[in-house]
């Protein structure tokens, strides 16, 4: 487990000094029942484990510590034993259990649930009790711990030297996918990208104490995976192959693993294998809710790097960290949270297949070019629920009949948007054009037997609607007439005895009774007996009385059952289409993502983009897709690029803040989003497939780590130089800046030269240093760019405009004289500079570019890329 919060000081009853290890303790001279919790807790070592005794379930030693610290609870002690002393105990009351669980899981902390599972009054020695549940972050169902818009993800992983596989499922969807590679690298990313909240590894994993060091999230654990999560730790065996291939085969009802995509692939079979396994335990004996397994390969995908995913800000921002300002912001108009989930996971794993992206594409432009089925779409979609998870809760045996009815509800929709969907012609749109008949059943039941606004509570009963069944009409008609006799029963009773003060009264603890006002002195008939006095009244009952009073309650509790039952055979026959459910949930989810990327595009003015095998990036009137959602309309200005055709490498030069981060990342927010298949915000765009996006944005101290900003700089620029291939995008935003002058440009010069010469990757390269201005002349794939200004005696004029050409300045002392320093301090930095210019000249030998000049200098030698060439410095 990982332990959160460590730091906070415990609340200490009046009980400090307490034993809270019992590790070092000799068990037989514990209480017995502390023997038995120490002998559970062997077997559930990461979890933390909740042992209930009387009214409580109690926790004793570290556990004891660590629920005290996180949940706020006073930390006490109890006897443990001979010669023990006092050991820590803190518990929690058994009504409020789900409450406490919740805010545990929600900290990254698994839980196990000790009953007792016998009656205590029938118990002789010590009660039976047995773990019956158990709560993880990965595998919780609970409605209220999950978020609507993002998959939770339950992984496992294991290890094979450089070697890896990686299994995820999200137990509360069903999806549930498994691969393998061969670079540790590439783990972190794919970590990273899902965001577990759980991690399972093999407990004898080799070098699992490196693996996991503690506090520093160790070489398997990499920065970037959410705060609270846990990893837990499994047995080797669950990860054998033979084992775990067994599993598999049984789970999903195959011969051989050759259809589920992964039979010759050993590492993602045992991660897999090992994810069932730990999910057999977790479930206890429910069945398992994943759908079919799918294995998947890290090659299919465009890869996007840790670093990548926050610098172009995907799905928060990378300042602090919201959701507002990202690019899934921008473009998440879906209407339901299968859509928004779906639209999350094609953002972080774009494709590379031309044909799949088309697909998505024709899907768009139907939507656009067809607004009646837009609209209509969009009008069914809003009342569609959460299709996937309220599968999972039916087929896990936690939904409630809320949930039946939001299923019904959008079954109903479902079958008034399907006709719709078939007059359509794109894949996505016709893969629903019907509902199945199985499913249009379901729903028909579902309207026959639940009302329509049924309660949460499952045994309080107005669940059923009446004709549903009729033992329950009986039983209903037959109570009603008990009642009948109830209602009657005061006014008959009056005339029968003349007292006119008389009144039938009920209440939860007494039940029915008769009262009399005292203050009339009248004496009751012989036959009602006397209950109670109060103030005013005398309160009787009769025998009659309690008979049909205790014939209600019965016909009453067998209603509440019967209602009960026949709630849990229908929620059966959910479970049973489960799987179907989430097939339709899978189409709907896609056609909502696209429908909202169609109005986006249609909102935002975005355009198809051509997508080619080459290398070609060419973008006219290129848009930043959140920023110009953050400026007033119109004020944008767009920019063009051409790369992959004449030049691979682009040097992008001007002053600060006049635009260069902006136009970097709006060609990578471009490129990635034409390959998740939408639109994009330029006026037309021809767009070859990139294998991967790098990017390297300013520079930040990672104190986390202890990594100082250079370093970070440099193992974040060593990641591409390794990786990138001249099918990848680089967007480099300064190289070199976190040293000092000389070095930081003779690194960023090589870089530059290494990606354009070595590596041919299409690259844009923004930066002050303009002497990199100079690579354009000496080498014909590197061009120059800047972002231009407009100087005016007092102020500068951001333009926002890139055009050929390099800048010579960065004006950042023009930048400090209009941010306030003083005039003195502005006088003595242009002194400076004119010096250090001086002196940089002389040092490097290299001429000055000026504006648009860098093209039509003469090299010393002109190379060509690809060459092995040498000039002088
Ligand atoms: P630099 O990287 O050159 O320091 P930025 O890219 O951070 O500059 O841009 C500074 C600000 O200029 C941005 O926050 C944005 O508001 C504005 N900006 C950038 N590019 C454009 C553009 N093309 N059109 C309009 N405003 C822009």
């Amino acid at each position: 487990m990982t332990s959160p919060a460590a730091d906070q000081p415990l609340r200490l009853g009046r009980n400090p000094g307490l034993q809270i290890s019992h590790d070092a303790l000799d068990r037989q001279t514990l209480t017995p029942m502390l023997q038995h919790y120490a002998d559970m807790k062997d077997q559930y070592p990461h979890a933390l484990l909740l042992y209930r005794v009387g009214d409580f379930y109690e926790t004793f030693f570290q556990d004891a510590c660590t629920i005290a610290r996180e949940l706020e609870l006073v930390l006490t002690g109890k006897e443990g034993g001979k010669d023990i002393g006092r050991i820590a105990m803190a518990g929690v009351p058994h009504h409020a259990l789900e409450r406490y669980c919740r805010q545990l899981v929600e900290k990254g902390y698994a839980i196990a649930i000790c009953d007792q599972v016998e009656d205590p009054a029938q118990a002789q020695g010590l009660v039976k009790r047995e773990v019956t549940r158990i709560f993880t972050p990965g595998t919780v169902l609970d409605e209220g711990l999950l978020q609507p818009r993002k998959n939770n993800f339950l992984a496992a992983v294991i290890l094979a030297g450089t070697h890896w596989g990686l299994a995820y499922a999200d137990v509360s969807t069903g999806e549930f996918l498994t691969t393998q590679d061969q670079d540790r690298d590439q783990l972190h990313q794919e970590l990273t990208r899902l965001q577990p909240s759980e991690i399972l590894l093999a407990s004898e994993a080799p070098d699992l104490n490196r693996l996991l060091r503690p506090g520093e999230g160790g070489d398997l654990l990499p920065e970037g995976l959410p705060t609270q999560f846990c990893y837990t730790l499994r047995p080797m065996a669950d990860f054998h192959h033979p084992e775990a291939r067994q599993r598999l085969l049984e789970t999903f009802g195959v011969r051989s693993l050759e259809g589920l995509g992964c039979e010759r692939l050993t590492l993602a079979t045992r991660a897999a294998g090992g994810l069932l396994g730990y999910l057999a335990d977790t479930h206890r004996g429910q069945p398992i809710p994943l759908q079919t397994l799918s294995t998947y390969q890290l090659t299919n995908y465009l890869i996007l790097d840790q670093q990548t995913r926050r610098n172009l800000e995907l799905t928060q921002t990378s300042r602090d960290g919201t959701f507002q300002g990202s690019l899934l912001w921008a473009i998440d108009r879906t209407c339901t949270a299968m859509g928004g989930r779906l639209l999350r996971r094609w953002l972080l794993q774009p494709l590379l297949d031309i044909k799949g992206i088309q697909d998505r594409q024709a899907t768009i432009q139907e939507l656009i070019s067809q607004t009646h089925l837009r609209q209509e779409i969009h009008r069914h979609l809003q009342h569609i629920y959460d299709l996937e998870r309220l599968a999972g809760r039916a087929g896990s045996g936690t939904a409630n009949a809320r949930d039946l009815v939001a299923l019904r509800d959008s079954f109903d929709t479902l079958l008034k948007l399907a006709p719709i969907l078939a007059t359509a012609q794109s894949s996505y749109l016709t893969a629903l054009k019907t509902l199945p008949p199985e499913l249009e059943h379901l729903g028909d039941v579902l309207h026959g037997t639940l009302v329509e606004s049924p309660p949460i509570a499952l045994m309080e009963g107005g669940l059923i609607r009446p004709g549903a069944n009729s033992d329950l009409d009986q039983h209903r008609q037959q109570l009603e007439q008990d009642r009948q006799w109830f209602v009657t029963l005061e006014s008959h009773e009056r005339e029968r005895t003349g007292i006119n003060s008389l009144k039938v009264g009920f209440n939860k603890a007494a039940g029915y009774h008769i009262s009399i006002s005292r203050s009339k002195n009248q004496a009751p008939p012989p036959d009602y007996i006397r209950k109670q006095t109060l103030t005013n009244e005398e309160r009787y009952i009769t025998a009659e009385l309690k008979e049909r009073e205790a014939r209600l309650m019965t016909l009453q509790a067998d209603i509440h059952n019967l209602e009960y039952e026949i709630f849990l055979e229908l929620r059966n026959a959910v479970a049973a289409q489960a799987s179907l459910i989430r097939q339709i949930a899978t189409a709907v989810a896609s056609i909502d993502a696209l429908w909202g990327l169609a109005d986006v595009a249609i909102y935002q003015g975005y355009t198809c983009p051509e997508l080619v095998e080459n290398r070609e990036l060419f973008i006219t009137g290129g848009r930043h897709p959140v920023v110009e959602q953050a400026l007033p309309i119109g004020f944008f200005v767009p920019n063009d690029t051409h790369l992959g055709g004449i030049a691979d490498l682009m040097i992008l030069t001007g002053p600060n803040a006049s635009g260069k981060s902006c136009y970097l990342r709006q060609v990578g927010l471009i490129q990635l989003l034409a390959q998740i298949g939408s639109f994009v915000p330029a006026q037309a765009s021809k767009l070859g497939i990139c294998d991967r996006i790098f990017t390297r944005v300013g520079a930040v101290d990672d104190l986390a780590t202890g990594q100082s900003t250079f370093m970070v700089e440099m193992n974040e620029t060593a990641n591409i130089l390794n990786h990138a291939t001249p099918k990848s995008l680089v967007l480099l935003d300064e190289i070199g800046r976190g040293t000092a002058t000389f070095d930081g440009l003779a690194i960023a010069w090589s870089v530059a030269e290494y990606l354009a010469m070595t590596i041919q990757a299409r690259t844009i390269f923004a930066t002050h240093y303009h002497e990199l201005n100079e690579l354009a002349s000496l080498l014909s794939n590197v061009v120059n760019y800047q972002v231009v200004v407009k100087e005016l005696p007092d102020e500068i004029i951001f333009l926002h405009q890139v055009q050929p050409g390099g800048a010579d300045r960065s004006y950042g002392i023009e930048a400090g004289r209009l941010a306030g320093l003083p005039p003195s301090v502005i006088q003595r930095a242009r002194q400076v500079m004119q010096q250090i210019e001086q002196h940089s000249k002389i040092a490097l030998g290299l001429r000055k570019t000026g504006p648009n000049s860098s093209r039509t200098t003469q090299p010393a030698t002109k190379v060509h890329q690809g060459q092995l060439f040498s000039y002088e410095l």
